[in-house]
This record gives C-alpha cells, sequence and structure tokens, in this order.
C-alpha cells in the first residue's frame, strides 16, 4: 500500500485546477491520470469569459489556447436564425490543447502527476488501482469526470428515460468557411437534440452535438442524422457537405445533464461533472470543472479533508442556478417547435440567459 495526503483522481480540467492550486499552496498531494498522452476529449471546446476569468486565477493566459474570440452567437433552428453578441469576448479550444496547457502548468508549479493509472475502485476508505495497488488518501479529489468509479458513481437514474449521447466530428473548412465563422459560435436546434459548431486554435472547425437516444434511433445513425440536420438548416448543410469522407464520428453515451452531488462526505471532494453536469448547450462544464477544482483546493487549504462535506453542499447550491436554467433553455431548445420561439430570441435575453448560466471562480 501506499499513501499521500491528498489524491486527486483525473487530470482533466478539475483535476488540473487542483493540482495548480495544492502545489502553488506546497501541499503534498499526488495526481493520478489514466492515459499516458492527453487525448482530444468529446467537448464543445467553449470557454466563456467567466471560465477565462477562473483560467486567469490560474495563471493561464488564454493566449496560450487561441488568440481569437469568441464575440458572437448564432441560433438556428428551421429556417430562422436569431443573433447576438456575447456579454464578453469567450473562446474555443481543443480539449487536447486545453488540457495539455493546464496538466503543464500543474507540472512546472511543482504537482506531482502520474499518468498510465487507472482507479478501479474507491471503498472503505480504500483507492484501488486497475494493477492491484492500493493507495491510502486522508483526502479525495474526485476530478474523473465523465467516467465513474466503483463505489463513487452517480446514479444510474441521473441519465434519464431517453439517455443523451455526445457526438463530434471535426472539419477542415476551406479557407472561406473557416473565415465565415471566426469569431462566432453558431447553434443548430433541433427535435432532441442541439449541436455546436467554432473555429479552433489548430484550424480544425469543431461540429459537437447532444442529441437524445431516441432521436439519434430514429435518425439510424450518427453520419445519416447529420445529413438529415443539414438538409433541415442549410447553412448546417454547407458545413455537413465539407465533413471529410474518412472523418472520425466520436461518441459518448449517458450524459447525465442536470445532475448534482447534494450530499457531502467528510474526504472527499467531488469536482467538475462528478459534482454537477450541466447541459452543454450553455458551454460552461469546463468553467464548473476549473472553478471546483479551485475553490476546492482552497477549501482543503483551509479546512483541509474535514471540509469537504461542507464545502460539498455550498457547491451545490452554488450550482443549483446555472445548472436549473440551462436546463430549462434545454428543454424549450430541444422542443420540436423550438422554430417558432427563434423570433422572440431578443439580443438582450440570449445575452441575460448567457449570464444566468455561468458560475464564478
Ligand atoms: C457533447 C458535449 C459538449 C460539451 N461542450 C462543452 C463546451 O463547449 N464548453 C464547456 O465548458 N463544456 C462543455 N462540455 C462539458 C465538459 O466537457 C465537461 O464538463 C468537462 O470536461 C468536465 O471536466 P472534468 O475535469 O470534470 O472531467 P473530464 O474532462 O472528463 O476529465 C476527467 C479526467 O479523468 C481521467 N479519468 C477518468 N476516469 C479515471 C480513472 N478511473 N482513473 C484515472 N483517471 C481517470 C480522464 O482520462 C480525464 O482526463 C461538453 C460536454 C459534452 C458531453
Amino acid at each position: 500500500m501506499t499513501a499521500t495526503r491528498a489524491l486527486i483522481v483525473g487530470g482533466g480540467p478539475a483535476g488540473a485546477a487542483v493540482a495548480i492550486e495544492l502545489a502553488r499552496a506546497g501541499l503534498p498531494h499526488l495526481l493520478i491520470e489514466r492515459s499516458r498522452e492527453t487525448g482530444d476529449a468529446l467537448c464543445g471546446g467553449f470557454l466563456s469569459w467567466r471560465t477565462l476569468d477562473t483560467l486567469a486565477r490560474l495563471g493561464i493566459d488564454p493566449d496560450q489556447l487561441n488568440p481569437a474570440r469568441t464575440t458572437t452567437v448564432r441560433i438556428f433552428a428551421g429556417s430562422r436564425v436569431a443573433h447576438a453578441a456575447l456579454p464578453r469576448p469567450a473562446l474555443s479550444v481543443s480539449r487536447r490543447r486545453l488540457d495539455t496547457v493546464l496538466l503543464a502548468a500543474a507540472v512546472a508549479q511543482g504537482a506531482a502527476v502520474e499518468r498510465g493509472v487507472t482507479v478501479r475502485a474507491i471503498e472503505d476508505g480504500q483507492v484501488r488501482t486497475a494493477d492491484g495497488a492500493v493507495i491510502a488518501a486522508p483526502a479525495l479529489f474526485l476530478a474523473n469526470g465523465k467516467s465513474d468509479v466503483r463505489g463513487t458513481a452517480r446514479p444510474a437514474s441521473a441519465r434519464g428515460a431517453d439517455p443523451t449521447l455526445g457526438i463530434r466530428v471535426r472539419i477542415m473548412p476551406p479557407p472561406a468557411m473557416a473565415r465565415a465563422l471566426a469569431g462566432q459560435i453558431d447553434l443548430y436546434l433541433f427535435d432532441r437534440g442541439y449541436a455546436g459548431l467554432a473555429m479552433q486554435e489548430d484550424g480544425s472547425a469543431n461540429l459537437c452535438m447532444a442529441v437524445h437516444r431516441s432521436r439519434l434511433q430514429e435518425a439510424e445513425t450518427p453520419a445519416d442524422l447529420l445529413a438529415e440536420l443539414g438538409r433541415a438548416m442549410p447553412v448546417l448543410g454547407e458545413w455537413v457537405a465539407a465533413i471529410a469522407p474518412d472523418a472520425t464520428i466520436d461518441a459518448i453515451a449517458n450524459v447525465p445533464y442536470g445532475w448534482r452531488q447534494t450530499t457531502g462526505q467528510a474526504g472527499q471532494y467531488r469536482l467538475g461533472d462528478q459534482a454537477g453536469v450541466i447541459p452543454s448547450l450553455a458551454g460552461e462544464g469546463m468553467g464548473i470543472a476549473l472553478a471546483s477544482g479551485l475553490a476546492a483546493a482552497r477549501a482543503y487549504r483551509t479546512d483541509g479533508a474535514g471540509g469537504a462535506a461542507e464545502w460539498q453542499q455550498q457547491l451545490a447550491r452554488t450550482l443549483a442556478r446555472p445548472i436549473g436554467v440551462a436546463g430549462a433553455v434545454r428543454r424549450v431548445a430541444e422542443s420540436r417547435g423550438v422554430a417558432r420561439l427563434i423570433p422572440f430570441a431578443h439580443p438582450v435575453l440570449i445575452r441575460m440567459l448567457a449570464q444566468a448560466t455561468r458560475i464564478g471562480a
């Protein structure tokens, strides 16, 4: 058995944020991450203005991620479109880039990071890894995001009766299309789902969808669904036509949108998607991951492992509004009649909703 004072499970945005802050404070810790190499996690890649504030507090310069800014949102439904300026500039970045920069920043601060180690179970106060090792840690930071670990899994009921899938395809657009999308994020609303589209720092456009299983089953395959949506929304259709024939379409199942951890447990700080899952239409999941990582590390610095229970309940209260508002917006956005509501999507209303779904540092 090995021991560490504080164990961080997962090196995504939440885990990296805790590691940066604990290393800065000189507090002993170990971060374990299952992947040996940083991949390009399935994500829309939109970092809101509030998330950029949190990144600044972690010492990350947004220009390292992408020097270009996103200032406008366009919302399409059927043949209708609404647009609005974002409250403040945001940016789009690939997860490969973001996760690489964050973990590198943690290591530069002196964080202890071990890669290629997968946690299999957290039971009876012990952490078991896939290679059979046992790690004892009085303080646990659960930052394993989309994946669950035995003993701390989010309830199956959180997925809902008609679970949601995430689907992502990268498009290398011709220069004229890339220029037309520069500075904007496009949201395409449709029955039981939405797609987001934005240019990223590597010159690719990220087309990322959240769609209910029943809707995907009707279309049969992700490629069929994209083709169908492209026919219904011609602006999207141009992008669907630009998808390379051999492009990979990535998917993840059972995203528990709307779920929040409302109870606390001494010694266990749950962060990011392990604390609450905001509908991705809001583009604030990474903001929650980073802000919760930063806040948990600060709570641990002052209150130690024993402060986790109270801190978790406080985080649940903080997340109630953004997750609740995003859930209500999502229900409207993925309803059949949403195109009829687009004329009422005044820029002031869009900006108000965009503000109400944010979390601060
Ligand atoms: C379709 C879709 C689109 C989205 N778009 C956006 C967007 O545009 N903007 C936004 O802000 N958010 C978006 N999100 C949400 C965002 O992706 C998540 O909220 C965010 O990644 C959560 O960060 P995290 O650090 O909690 O978890 P993750 O990013 O999932 O990171 C978890 C890390 O833990 C590691 N890990 C997992 N299990 C183990 C284990 N057992 N042992 C060791 N390591 C482990 C993983 O390898 C990973 O590195 C989107 C989500 C979806 C599904």
